[in-house]
């Protein structure tokens, strides 16, 4: 895997924390030039001179992805810094609150739709124009279990990547043609900053125990777990695998 990405340009978003920050570590480290970005310029930098400290190539725009403009921006500016898009991990994503549908706070469910979901149209209907004028490309966008199954108390998230994972299989198809692959991540409940606030919104033991109980392997997945993934669906490694959501998991989806 250590040069599956040689030569590569691309970026990553939500790559500040988690799993967008493995991702953008691991692709540069099988030799990608990546793109890191966030809405938070601080985690960001951070990523990129983590980076830099290991030999690779980075550099970081600050972009929130419910921004169609800064969506588009960004896009541009990975293709001025590095001459092409090959890939992109459009990664960034909300939880929001926990909260059955009847005390759902409306400006919640706007909030997750914007940044979960519509983010990925925008991170999409751009990518594919430079991916077309590079000949070809691979895109992953972040789902979750929670695209393929509900979850408790999170009737927003859940639909929002219901969308993700629909997209993904339309415009997989869409775009085959013209070489640009479009498959989805779905992390299984990994160990990231995110999770920590589903914990800390569900406190006590019993969420935590009962998240751990529905995972075959018994443990939450790392951030790096997922980054591999990303790595060998952005390669030419997976030439041949397009529309697909992976589950990285532990298990969890199999018995569901
Ligand atoms: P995280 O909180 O560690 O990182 C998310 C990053 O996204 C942060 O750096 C944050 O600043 C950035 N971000 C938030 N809003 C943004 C916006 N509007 N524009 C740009 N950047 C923004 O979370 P994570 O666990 O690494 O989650 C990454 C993705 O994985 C999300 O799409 C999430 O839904 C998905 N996911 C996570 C898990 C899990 O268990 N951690 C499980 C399934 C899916």
């Amino acid at each position: 895997m250590a040069s599956s990405m040689s030569g590569k340009a691309g970026l990553v978003t939500g790559a500040g924390s988690g799993i967008g920050q493995a991702a953008a570590v691991a692709l540069a480290r099988a030799r990608a030039s990546v793109m890191v970005s966030d809405i938070d310029e601080t985690a960001g930098t951070e990523t990129v001179a983590k980076i830099e400290e290991e030999g690779g190539t980075a550099a970081f725009l600050r972009c929130d992805v419910s921004d169609e403009a800064q969506v588009e921006a960004l896009v541009d500016a990975t293709v001025s810094a590095f001459g092409k898009l090959d890939f992109a991990f459009n990664n960034a994503g909300t939880n929001g609150v926990f909260a059955p549908i009847g005390d759902m706070d409306s400006a919640v469910w706007d909030r997750v739709m914007k940044v979960s979901l519509y983010s990925v149209f925008y991170c999409l209907k751009h990518e594919v124009r430079a991916m077309e004028e590079n000949g070809g490309g691979s895109i992953v966008n972040t789902a979750s279990g929670a695209g393929l199954i509900g979850i408790a108390y999170n009737a927003p998230y859940t639909a929002a990547k219901f969308g993700v994972v629909g997209m993904t299989r339309n415009v997989a198809m869409d775009y085959a043609p013209k070489g640009i692959r479009v498959n989805a991540l779905a992390p299984g409940s990994t160990a990231t900053p995110m999770m920590m606030n589903a914990f800390e919104q569900n406190p006590g033991q019993e969420f935590r125990n009962s998240i751990l109980a529905g995972i075959p392997m018994g443990v939450l997945a790392e951030p790096e777990d997922q980054a591999d993934a990303v790595v060998w669906l952005c390669s030419d490694q997976a030439r041949m695998v397009t529309g697909v959501t992976l589950p990285v998991d532990g298990g969890y989806l199999a018995g569901k």
